[in-house]
C-alpha cells in the first residue's frame, strides 16, 4: 500500500512526497475511505499511529476552496501543544492548497485570537474550552461547520473537560460529519458515541494496550529516589545512545525535585527543561521547541506531555516513576518508537511502584525485563521527606533514628552525593532500613 492507492491528489501527494514519508500507516489507509464516504468514524488509535494525517488527508482531500474563508471544520484537542502540533501538521500537508488553518486555546489573548479568527479561515483546531469562548462570543457562526474531529477524547474526559465538548457540540449544526480518536474507549466515550454520533464506524490502528513493538521496555529495581537519581545519571552520562531523552516523573514537585538533584549533585549544566503545568505557557512551547530541536538533551515533564505530543526521534523514555493510571504508561513509551523508529523505554521502580507495574504488565499483557543494577552505580540509604511521609505506619517510625536523612525540604538541597553514597548497602538492607523488613508490600491506595 502506497499513498497513491489512497486517492489523493497531486497536492496531498507533492506535500507528502515533501516530508519524505513513504507509506501510510494501518489508522492512515483504514480511515480513509470512511471519512472520504462521509460517515461518522471512531478510530481507536494512540498517538504514534499517525492518526493526524489519518483525518487530514481525507479532510484537506475533501476540502474545496471557497473564498469566504468560513471555517468548515472544527478540530478540538486536549491540550494547546497539540493544538500548535496539528495546525502545524495541516500547514505542512497544504503547503499546495490555499487552505487556511487557525489553532486556539486559553491561557493567550482571546482577542488576538479573534481577531485572528475574524480575518477568516478554513478550519479551526482548539482547546474545548477556548473554542466554545470564541463561538459563545459570536467570533465564528457555527452554522458553515461541516466536519467535526474530536481527538484524544478519552484525554479530554480525563481532563473534565466533558460539559464544555457537549456544549460545543450542541451548538454544531445537526447535518455534520463527525470524526473521533480515542486511545480507549471507556464507558463515558461511549456515552459521547451514543449520543451525538450516527451509526459510527469503528477503525483501529492496534489494539489498545499492546506494547508498540518497536519499544525496547526494561526496568530497574531500586530501593528509593536517591538511587534513582544515581542510576538516572548514570544512563544519561555513560549511555551515548541516549541522544533525546524523556524523564517522566509523577507529579509537578517530584519533576522540579529531580531537576534540582541532577542540577547540584551532577551540574548538567543548560542542555535540559522541565515541563509541568506551573509552567508559563510560552515558558511549555519553548522547552518542546527546544527538546525538538535538539538543544535540549532530554526533559523531565509530567504526563501533561504522555499523550499527543510529538516530538521527532525521541530516543529513551524514562519512567523515573510509573504512573498511577496504566494506560499513561503506553501514552508515555509511545513517545519514542515513533514511525518506524526503535525506541527504549526503561523503568525505575521502587516496593511502592510495584503496584503499578503489576497493572501496566496486566494491561499490557506483558511482563517488564529486570535488568540488574550496574556496579557503579551506588545504592543511597538516605530518603528524601516524602519518602519517608508516605510510607511511615506508627510501628516503623520506631525505627527512624537510625535513618541518616537528607536536609528536610523538599526543594533543598538534598546532603552531598559523596555522603549520600559513602555506604553501599544491599537490597535487602535497604528495604530494611526504609521499611523495617525485607519487604514485599502492597503500597497505600
Ligand atoms: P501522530 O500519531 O499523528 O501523532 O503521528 C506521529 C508521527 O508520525 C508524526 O511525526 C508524523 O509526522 C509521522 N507520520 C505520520 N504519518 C506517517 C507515515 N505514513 N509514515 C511515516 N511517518 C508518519
Amino acid at each position: 500500500m502506497t499513498f497513491n492507492d489512497l486517492n489523493l491528489n497531486n497536492s496531498l501527494l507533492a506535500a507528502i512526497n515533501d516530508m519524505g514519508i513513504e507509506k501510510p500507516t494501518t489508522i492512515q489507509h483504514k480511515a480513509f475511505n470512511p471519512i472520504m464516504s462521509g460517515v461518522d468514524m471512531c478510530g481507536i488509535a494512540q498517538t504514534g499511529t499517525g492518526k493526524t494525517f489519518a483525518y487530514l488527508l481525507p479532510i484537506l482531500r475533501i476540502w474545496k476552496f471557497d473564498k469566504s474563508k468560513k471555517v468548515t471544520t472544527l478540530i478540538l484537542v486536549p491540550t494547546r501543544e497539540l493544538v500548535v502540533q496539528v495546525v502545524e501538521a495541516i500547514n505542512q500537508l497544504s503547503t499546495y492548497l490555499n487552505v487556511t488553518a487557525v489553532g486556539v486555546y486559553g491561557g493567550a489573548n482571546i482577542k488576538e485570537q479573534s481577531r485572528v479568527v475574524n480575518e477568516g479561515l478554513d478550519i479551526l483546531v482548539g482547546t474545548p474550552g477556548r473554542v466554545y469562548d470564541i463561538i459563545n462570543h459570536g467570533v465564528i457562526k457555527t452554522k458553515t461547520i461541516k466536519t467535526l474531529v474530536i481527538d484524544e477524547v478519552d484525554e479530554m474526559l480525563d481532563q473534565g473537560m466533558r460539559s464544555q465538548i457537549k456544549r460545543i457540540l450542541d451548538e454544531l449544526p445537526e447535518k455534520r460529519q463527525n470524526l473521533m480518536f480515542s486511545a480507549t474507549i471507556n464507558q463515558e466515550v461511549e456515552a459521547i458515541i451514543t449520543q451525538y454520533f450516527k451509526d459510527p464506524v469503528y477503525i483501529e490502528a492496534a489494539p489498545a494496550g499492546s506494547p508498540l513493538e518497536s519499544i525496547k521496555q526494561s526496568a530497574y529495581e531500586v530501593p528509593n529516589f536517591n538511587t534513582k537519581i544515581n542510576i538516572l545519571k548514570h544512563i544519561l552520562t555513560t549511555d551515548e545512545s541516549t541522544t533525546k531523552v524523556i524523564v517522566f516523573t509523577g507529579g509537578k514537585k517530584l519533576a522540579d525535585a529531580v531537576a534540582k538533584q541532577l542540577e547540584n549533585d551532577f551540574n548538567l549544566g543548560a542542555n535540559y527543561g522541565v515541563i509541568h503545568s506551573n509552567k508559563e505557557q510560552n515558558h511549555r512551547f519553548n522547552t518542546v521547541n527546544q527538546f525538538n530541536n535538539s538543544n535540549y538533551k532530554f526533559i523531565i515533564a509530567t504526563d501533561i506531555i504522555a499523550r499527543g505530543l510529538d516530538v521527532a526521534e525521541v530516543s529513551h523514555v524514562i519512567n523515573f516513576d510509573l504512573p498511577n493510571d496504566a494506560n499513561n504508561y503506553i501514552h508515555r513509551i509511545g513517545r519514542t518508537g515513533r514511525a518506524d523508529k526503535n525506541g527504549i523505554a526503561i523503568a525505575f521502580i521502587t516496593p511502592n511502584d510495584n503496584y503499578n507495574k503489576n497493572a501496566i504488565e496486566q494491561l499490557m499483557k506483558f511482563e517488564i525485563p529486570i535488568t540488574p543494577l550496574p556496579n557503579e552505580v551506588l545504592v543511597s540509604n538516605i530518603l528524601e521527606e516524602f519518602e519517608i511521609e508516605k510510607v511511615i505506619p506508627k510501628e516503623i517510625k520506631l525505627k527512624l533514628p537510625k535513618l541518616e536523612r537528607s536536609n528536610p525540604g523538599f526543594h533543598e538541597k538534598s546532603a552531598k552525593n559523596s555522603k549520600v553514597n559513602a555506604k553501599r548497602i544491599s537490597k535487602k538492607d535497604a528495604m530494611m532500613l526504609k521499611y523495617g523488613k525485607p519487604l514485599k508490600r502492597k503500597p497505600k491506595q
